[in-house]
């Protein structure tokens, strides 16, 4: 009854029904709080009276009387929401206490010094939460009294002592407040049930909740509870652990306790706390005893009900104890927090144990979550100096010597140096510079800028758009709240978070536990969707195939033209004035784009193949210096006048929607001729070879009609005759096309007559769709995310409503002329967990991601297939 008690009060009365013992209470439920702020901060009516009711029937079963001066009921009031949610109201304990029924616990208990202690703490905190009179005021006076007892410590407090101090805090709140610290416990009830319902709407807690997404309507529960003592002296003590260790999954308990304490003694570092089992102690080489050896008893009983727990919730669980005069009591359970590494221990090792089925332990981790495994990450022990913040566009964390030029960087990597890659943007360009670099930090772009994208794909960490950084390229430097960085100079970038660090860091490489496999093979069984990869050369590639892609489901063909070696040409291509020059400069670049898909095919071992013909803006391969041009007009044989003139007309305002993508095709045919006959002659090559039938699926980005797609169409189907013909071989391929305008996607039923299977290439879809260029969206996206316009940035997770829609329209378009229309994905979203569970909801056959991401859309399709929706859907 999670939604009415609230997580702590459901799993309160959980364990009372199992018998286990928990000390009697009673809530207040959620609907109590939504009354509260729907009646201008008031009760229903009979509210009152059962509070009342069930105050006497606690009384009853712990046989003692709230506010009785003689044996008084004391209690804690807790707060406890649906939802974990930190910001709430903390908890106060020993409410009930005042001037005359300290007095009472004293003689009941023969233990003055306990009920002194327990009174001050409840002035404490019942003053902080209640009163709103900070804490620190209290341990200022309670220093002070130490210090004038010559620097003891709490535990060297007499009675006497206590009695003089809660004198004095009392004296505090009345010169505070005007008023006498409350002394009526029912007084004292209500100022705490206040509190926490008052707690729902404070501002932590509203930043919390909308952080977490979690509805203002659901509110939070009241609980109340009898009073057990973790402060009774050498045998009593408090304690939280875990049923399993949170950070690596091992099947141990893990945790700490303190004897002689209360409440948050444990986590507040007041005192060092002690280990629960006598191994732990041993590895921690503590002197103190462990919890094991020092209350044995109490130690078996906590065993033998945290076994139970476990196997009752199935799952590890985070505990809360007190033991009172030897004698155990459960305070709180719930599942606990863990690591991707731990989680996915514990969800294969649950199932191993039979606990949980095969299906929970695929539904037990958070996809997202694996990208903490497949890269090296900053030992979380190690303090960070955070220089600035950006995006966390590619994950893991890399240290290394600033650069501010690709070339410079590719120079210092051949020579053995490990490099950071700083630059304001990157453009295709850098690719080599990528290459060399551990990681790459940009100062504007968003998550889906060239760098961030560029960067996922190789698998290399990348901040991007961290704004406050200010490079200066000329003197090679770059500053950042008023320090500065100097080329050379070692920082660490962590992609995880977005955090530019100063200096090197320690990292932890990752491993991949044998967990991670088995977890794999078991999304594998269920899934639907398949997983490929986008991958552009031989080492894409192989760590797609690493993690179980399924193919290729985009080979980007430009990426094999930046380098340093063949830039030149392409750039000879570009700047021919005529077909017969562009033909030579193609000629050149044939057998290295043959070679490049030869390598390609024979790694994917007959698996599918998808190669999209060149697609971006020419505007990126032009010569930008005077030299460069120079050194294309020497290898043209032409004027280097001419080709400046030629550059600059073909230089574009607004590239992403200029000359790009099929539009080059249909002006230059004999660029996708060189392109398809590179294709063919290497399939025919490898099938040779290996044996295994390579079928390349051939495709044509940015269509926006018919007309176009059936244009390139023909060149293609008449150079594979050709080719076929030329090597007396056949071959089997398909000509298919890229999904990314909004034209495309209505007109799809026309396009689905010739087109032979359909890629959705949802980044440009989105920028077309919303009309928002994306390495131009850093600016203002962020504040569209912050003031809550869009609740995602829509180049991340792929907005449903709009784009999806034509996504949607897309595929049942072309299906109905084409029934049984190939139907992939390829842009980012691809390994975006959400906007893959809306792939596998709109039935498509594949999403292809970057060859990092493929562990991560396998699982989160095995999710999908399971019914899991995704976040933020009903
Ligand atoms: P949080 O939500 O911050 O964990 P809790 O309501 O769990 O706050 O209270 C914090 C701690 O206070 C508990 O872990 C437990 O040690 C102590 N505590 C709460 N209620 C009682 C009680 N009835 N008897 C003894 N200790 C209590
Ligand atoms: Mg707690
Ligand atoms: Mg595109």
């Amino acid at each position: 009854m999670r939604e009415l008690l609230g997580g702590k009060g459901a799993n309160l009365a959980e364990m009372a029904n199992l018998g286990l013992p928990v000390p009697p209470g009673f809530t207040i439920p959620t609907s109590v709080c939504n009354y509260f702020y729907d009646h201008a901060k008031s009760y229903p009516k009979d509210l009152k009276a059962q509070v009342e009711k069930a105050l006497a029937y606690v009384g009853k079963l712990t046989g003692k009387t709230f506010g009785d001066p003689n044996n008084p009921l004391l209690v804690s009031v807790r707060s406890g929401a649906r939802a974990s949610m930190p910001g709430m109201m903390d908890t106060v304990l020993n409410l009930g206490l005042n001037d005359e029924t300290v007095e009472a616990l004293a003689a009941l208990s023969g233990d003055k010094r306990f009920a002194y202690d327990s009174y001050r703490r409840f002035i404490t905190m019942y003053s902080d939460v209640v009163i709103g009179f900070e804490h620190h005021h209290f341990e200022e006076i309670l220093d002070t009294y130490k210090d004038s007892k010559g620097h003891v410590l709490d535990t060297d407090l007499t009675a006497e002592d206590w009695v003089e101090i809660v004198d004095q805090y009392k004296d505090a709140v009345r010169k505070e407040t005007g008023e006498d610290f409350p002394q009526d416990p029912h007084a004292q009830l209500w100022g705490a049930i206040g509190a926490v319902f008052g707690s729902w709407m404070n501002a932590r807690a509203v930043t919390y909740r909308q952080l977490h997404a979690i509805p203002e309507s659901w509110g939070t529960a009241v609980n109340v509870q009898a009073m057990v003592f973790g402060n009774m002296g050498e045998t009593s003590a408090t304690g939280v652990a875990f049923t399993r260790n949170p950070s690596t999954g091992a099947k141990q308990l893990y945790g700490e306790f303190l004897i002689n304490a209360q409440g948050e003694d444990v986590v507040a570092g007041i005192r060092t706390p002690q280990e629960i089992t006598e191994a732990a102690r041993k590895d921690s080489g503590s002197d103190k005893p462990s919890m094991e050896a020092a209350m044995p008893d109490a130690f078996k009983e906590l065993t033998r009900i945290y076994t139970l727990l476990e196997k009752h919730y199935r799952d590890m669980q985070d505990l809360e104890f007190t033991v009172e005069q030897g004698k155990l009591w459960m305070l709180q359970t719930r599942s606990g927090k863990r690591t991707a590494k731990a989680a996915l221990r514990i969800a294969v090792d649950l199932a191993n144990e039979g606990l949980i089925s095969r299906k929970d332990a695929v539904l037990r981790v958070d996809p997202a979550s694996l990208d903490q495994l497949l890269h090296p990450t900053i030992d979380p022990a190690a303090k960070r100096d955070v220089i600035a913040t950006g995006l966390p566009a590619s994950p893991g964390a890399a240290s290394g010597e600033i650069v501010f030029s690709s070339d410079e960087a590719a120079k210092l990597q051949a020579d053995g140096r490990k490099v950071i890659l700083v630059r304001v943007e990157t453009s295709p360009e850098d690719i080599h510079g990528m290459h060399a670099a551990e990681g790459i930090l940009t100062t504007r772009g968003g998550m889906t800028s060239h760098a961030a994208v560029v960067a996922r794909g190789m698998g290399k960490p990348c901040v991007s758009g961290a704004g406050t950084i200010r490079v200066d390229y000329g003197r090679g430097l770059m500053t950042a709240g008023g320090r500065s960085f100097k080329a050379g100079d070692v920082i660490t970038i962590d992609g995880g978070v977005g955090q530019v660090l100063a200096g090197r860091m320690p990292m932890l490489e990752p491993e991949l536990a044998d967990e991670f496999g088995t977890l794999m093979g078991w999304a594998d069984e269920v899934r639907k969707l398949k997983v490929r990869a986008n991958a552009d050369t031989p080492e894409d590639a192989r760590v797609a195939i690493k993690f179980g892609g399924e193919g290729i489901g985009l080979c980007r063909t430009e990426h094999m033209f930046f380098e340093e070696t063949r830039i030149r040409t392409v750039r000879e291509m570009i700047l021919a004035d005529d077909e017969q020059k562009r033909r030579a400069a193609l000629a050149k670049l044939l057998p290295m784009q043959r070679a490049d898909f030869v390598e390609l095919f024979e790694i994917m071992q007959g698996l599918p193949v998808t190669i999209r013909l060149l697609d971006p803006p020419l505007h990126e391969f032009l010569p930008h210096t005077q030299a460069e041009i120079e050194e294309v007009a020497r290898a043209m044989e032409t004027d280097p006048r001419k080709l400046a003139d030629r550059a600059r007309d073909l230089s574009e305002f607004n590239p992403m929607l200029g000359f790009r993508g099929c539009r080059l095709a249909i002006v230059y045919p004999e660029i996708a001729e060189m392109q398809a006959r590179a294709i063919f002659e290497a399939a025919i090559v490898v099938n040779k070879r290996t044996g295994k039938a390579v079928v390349p699926e051939v495709m044509v980005p940015l269509v926006a009609t018919k007309a176009e797609f059936d244009m390139i169409k023909a060149r293609i189907d008449a150079t594979a005759q050709s080719v076929m013909r030329d090597q007396g071989a056949q071959i089997k391929y398909e000509v298919g096309t890229m999904i990314e305008l909004p034209r495309a996607a209505l007109m799809a039923g026309e396009i689905a007559k010739t087109a032979e299977f359909f890629s959705f290439g949802t980044n440009d879809l989105t920028q077309t769709t919303y009309g928002i260029s994306r390495d131009d969206a850093g600016s203002f996206l962020g504040a569209y995310v912050s003031r809550g316009i869009l609740e995602i940035d829509p180049f991340i997770s792929l907005d449903r409503d709009g784009v999806g829609e034509l996504v949607k329209i897309g595929v049942e378009r072309g299906r109905k002329t084409r029934s049984g229309l190939k139907v992939g994905i390829c842009g980012e979203h691809g390994g975006d967990p959400a906007s893959v569970t809306f792939c596998h909801e709109i039935g498509l056959n594949y999403v292809s991601c970057s060859p990092y991401r493929v562990p991560i859309a396998r699982l989160a399709a095995a999710q999908a297939a399971l019914g899991k929706k995704a976040e933020g859907q009903a």
